[in-house]
């Protein structure tokens, strides 16, 4: 029988008398056991004094870099994780999207990380704020990681992506975790658990693992630790009501039960390529992972006129679900997680029976052994009285069928959830689309269009992504996970910094407008990457813009509009004090102003960003260029990214034009990437 350890403050600690049994969800045995009193305290003390500074004192480009090397990590060793996760009721597919799809959602996070987050310890949260008439008073938002401890507690469903979902977001956003899964499938966590940990990629302290109970653990929260609860919204209204978690204003997310729904299109009828997609995704959601999904499509919304074909196409489809064992691969739906949780289903389909009629589905077993259940299908012909098929979750292989009359009505139906996770609508009309989208936007965390164009790369109804938001208001919980960046930033605080323009640089890590200047000894694009200083500058000479010039930009490029040509025309546009210089012109003597001709250190202009024309240019004018090193970036071995900001001003001293440039610049000699 497995032990499932706890790691604690560096040890691991094997399950005590008081441990709880852990069976195989194919054949009922005892096959684990967890649990064991910890020193809860001890181990906050720990990711507090131990993991957290470590991992404040590198970058997020380091904590990305290390997270990519823990994903590939995992990936190399996670064999033993699938024979794990076939005894938790999951099919090989299942545990892909449990196994895989966790060590892929780390992997995206590292390469945001990298390609979102700067290279520093500070994220600047929006731009700079002028709140002061000379702009020696400003204001910037900047986000710091907090100093305390991210609690994980998770459902059993995905002991793999629940851990990593949220861990990826907290290890980049420089916090540590403690891990508490849920005990029925904490052997498969655990083990996922070990082979990070015992990898040493991260810092000592970084995450730690509760096996079992969490013990006192969240009475001793505090303001700067965060709760990440994953689970049933009763679980999750018993611990977040806590009088203790609600005086510490401890950061408390939630992730919970929610009634999802899918929408068959009007325009969907059965003689078309949505109508056989529509039924694919029901029977999919159904069935994968034997419906023990939050995403999955508990409430199926129909036109009353297409109630019939949906039953029998997909009653058709659920009949070729091969139910069994699921290490067998042509398994396609595998067991529940254990027989109390099939009890529970069972008990919620009386409940849904007195309002739906069973049309797919029975509750005897179609094993003897283990948990397993058939597909079960409801029709609810009366979705507008109804209150138990819009209330109750059955987790497991469960949906329901109910007709709408038209597309406000199926929004309305759809929102009688509460609040869901995911809805989606399987529609070629654009109008169907976007009226929906518009009845429901506000009750669902993500909406999920789908139709033939998109059908063949579309990710799946219930498959939440790590580029995208997931959570939602209400009776989903009210939470927001994951999301890219966002969800890095429910680890970390929003702090308002007011301050001169030198103190928000420095606090920023980063050159910003109004800060001192260093003038450069030579001209900056000779300099290579590690040489440059923030803030140093370059003020370029003057160049008199003629009449000429434009004209020939205009026919050069092809660019006559009226502004440059017509001076009558040009003087009647409210922008215009007559003909002026195109923008792009302004832009190219910019570059011809400040640029390196010679092969040296700058590699490559890579990008602009912000640029605005603040003031027209005339023939007659001057313009000059003031280019500023802003912010650093290592990229690879050999050349990191400089952003220079960039101001182009008049002989008067007016600014023309701003704008951020992105350069790729070579190193003197070769870095560590
Ligand atoms: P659950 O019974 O609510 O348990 C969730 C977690 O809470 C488990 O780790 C459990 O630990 C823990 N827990 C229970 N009581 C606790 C207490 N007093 N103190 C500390 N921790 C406590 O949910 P589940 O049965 O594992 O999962 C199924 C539910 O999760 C479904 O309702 C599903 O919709 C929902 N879910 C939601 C999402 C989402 O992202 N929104 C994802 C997956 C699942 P033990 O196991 O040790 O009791």
């Amino acid at each position: 029988m497995l032990q499932i350890q706890s790691f604690a403050a560096e040890n691991w600690i094997s399950p005590s008398k008081e441990a709880r049994p852990i069976h195989s969800a194919i054949t009922g045995e005892q096959i684990a056991q967890a649990g064991s009193p910890l020193d809860t305290q001890a181990m906050l003390d720990h990711a507090r004094n131990v993991g957290g500074p470590a991992l404040r004192a590198l970058t997020f480009h380091d904590r990305a870099r290390r997270l990519k090397a823990l994903a590939l990590h995992l990936k190399a060793h996670k064999k033993p994780l699938y024979a794990l996760s076939y005894t938790t009721g999951a099919t090989h597919a299942d545990s892909q999207i449990d196994i895989d799809g966790g060590i892929t959602t780390m992997l995206v996070f590292a390469s945001k990380g990298r390609r979102e987050l700067p290279d520093a310890h500070v994220y600047l949260d929006g731009e700079l704020e002028q709140i002061s008439r000379h702009g020696s008073f400003m204001g910037q938002h900047i986000c710091t990681p907090i100093p305390g401890a991210a609690v994980y507690i998770n459902a059993y469903n995905f002991p793999v992506w629940g851990m990593l979902e949220k861990l990826a977001p907290t290890l980049l956003a420089g916090v540590p975790a403690i891990i508490k899964p849920a005990t029925s499938t904490a052997h498969v966590a655990e083990a996922a658990f070990r082979i990070m940990v015992e990898s040493g990629i991260f810092p000592e302290g970084a995450m730690q693992f509760i096996a079992g109970g969490s013990g006192g653990l969240l009475g001793q929260l505090e303001a700067q630790d965060a709760v990440a609860f994953t689970g049933s919204a009763d679980t999750a209204l018993m611990l977040r009501s806590s009088p203790h978690l609600l005086r510490q204003s401890v950061r408390f997310t939630a992730e919970q039960d929610s009634l999802n729904a899918s929408i068959l299109g009007p325009d969907a009828t059965p003689d078309t390529p949505e109508f056989d997609l529509f039924i694919s995704e029901a029977a999919r959601e159904i069935t994968t992972k034997a419906g023990q999904k939050c995403t999955a499509i508990r409430r199926i919304l129909t036109p009353e006129a297409l109630v019939e074909p949906v039953i029998d196409a997909l009653s058709a489809k659920l009949a070729e679900a091969k139910i069994g064992d699921p290490t067998e691969r042509e398994t396609t739906m595998g067991a529940l997680v254990s027989q109390g949780q099939r009890s529970d289903v069972l008990a919620r389909l009386k409940t849904l029976g007195t309002e739906a009629r069973r049309v797919f589905g029975s509750d005897s077993p179609p094993l003897e052994q283990g948990a397993f259940m058939t597909p079960q299908l409801f029709h609810c012909a009366d979705p507008g009285s109804a209150k138990a098929v819009h209330e109750v979750e059955a987790f497991g292989p469960v949906s329901t069928i109910m007709p709408y009359r038209d597309l406000p009505h199926a929004a309305a139906l759809a929102n009688r959830g509460g609040g869901s996770l995911v809805a989606s609508v399987i529609t070629h009309d654009p109008s169907v689309a976007s009226d929906v989208a518009m009845g429901i936007a506000a009750y669902h965390g993500r909406i999920y269009v789908n139709d033939r164009d998109s059908m063949a790369e579309s990710t799946g109804h219930g498959s939440p992504l790590p580029h995208l938001v997931h959570g939602g208001p209400g009776r989903a919980g009210g939470g927001e996970e994951m999301g890219g960046i966002r969800g890095v930033m429910h680890y970390m605080q929003r702090t308002a910094v007011q301050g001169s323009p030198r103190m928000l640089s420095a606090i920023g890590e980063t050159w910003l407008p109004g800060a001192p200047i260093s003038e450069a000894k030579a001209h900056p694009f000779r300099r290579h990457f590690e040489a440059l200083e923030l803030g140093e500058s370059l003020l370029t000479k003057a160049r008199k813009i003629t009449l000429a010039d434009i004209e020939h930009f205009a026919h050069f490029t092809g660019d006559t509009f009226y502004a440059h040509m017509d001076e009558a025309a040009a003087k009647a546009n409210p922008f215009f004090p007559g003909r002026v210089a195109h923008g792009y012109l302004l832009l190219s003597f910019a570059a011809g102003l400040f640029v390196e001709p010679n092969p040296g250190p700058v590699l490559a202009n890579t990008g602009l960003n912000r640029l605005v024309f603040e003031k027209p240019v005339s023939a007659g004018d001057s313009l000059r260029a003031r280019l500023t090193v802003k912010r650093k970036t290592k990229r690879t071995e050999t050349y990191g990214e400089v952003r220079w900001h960039v101001l182009l001003t008049n002989q008067e001293e007016e600014t023309v034009a701003t704008y951020e440039l992105l350069t790729m610049v070579a190193y003197g000699q070769r870095q560590a990437p």
